[in-house]
């Protein structure tokens, strides 16, 4: 088995990312069963900072790494909140702001907005060594509209208020296994599969 440090200590992360690519030789590792310190994601696009992640655990642990990075884009925001999701209705730089300050902040910039589409996307970016010059990038995309109110109970972020056409519900509605087929994070992890292929 192939050794490949996640670059995540989220233990969700490492279980499904482990469970989809069970075929292919590989023993994900998470970050945490390291000690070093997180990568500072300094740049302004999804996949420069999922490979800025990659790198960084690559050349801390030596092994492969695999790296995920997303978030939400809206349309009419010209992509806010972005790689800004999890920080969105940030106040101070030492305190998270809670999934619920960000909905709220997303849904009063789009007050009397007449364009409410928007995409969650997820990028996850792999290298064989940390100055890989090819590394693995794969995207993936999820469709919808932004309501006006919460729905639903589950989920997390932004799903309460993301709606999906497809499904007829809101993410946070439409049940964890049927997210989990037809998210930014399972197409991502579809891309990445055929790449490894
Ligand atoms: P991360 O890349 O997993 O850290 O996600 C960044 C942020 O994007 C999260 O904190 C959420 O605010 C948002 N986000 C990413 N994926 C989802 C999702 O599937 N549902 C809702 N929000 C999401």
């Amino acid at each position: 088995m192939q050794k490949c440090v996640l670059a995540s200590g989220n233990i969700g992360k490492l279980t499904e990312l482990s469970a989809a690519l069970a075929d292919f030789n590989l023993q994900l590792i998470s970050q945490s069963e390291f000690n070093f310190v997180e990568a500072e994601e300094t740049a302004v696009t999804f996949v420069e900072n999922a490979l800025i992640k990659a790198r960084h655990a690559s050349a801390e642990t030596g092994l492969p790494a695999l790296a995920d990075d997303s978030g939400l884009v809206v349309h009419a925001l010209n992509g806010d909140p972005g790689i800004r999701s999890a920080r969105y209705a940030q106040k101070s730089a030492n305190i998270k702001p809670t999934d619920a300050d960000n909905i709220e902040k997303l849904l009063n910039n789009l007050a009397n907005t007449e364009d409410r589409s928007a995409h969650f996307v997820c990028v996850l970016a792999m290298v064989k060594h940390t100055n890989d010059p090819e590394p693995l990038i794969a995207t993936g995309r999820w469709h919808g509209n932004i309501l006006n109110d919460i729905q639903g109970e589950g989920g997390f972020g932004y799903d309460p208020v993301f709606y999906c056409p497809v499904t007829g519900a809101s993410a946070a509605a439409m049940g964890k296994e049927k997210k989990a087929a037809i998210s930014h994070r399972a197409r991502a992890v579809e891309q990445l599969r055929e790449l490894l292929a």
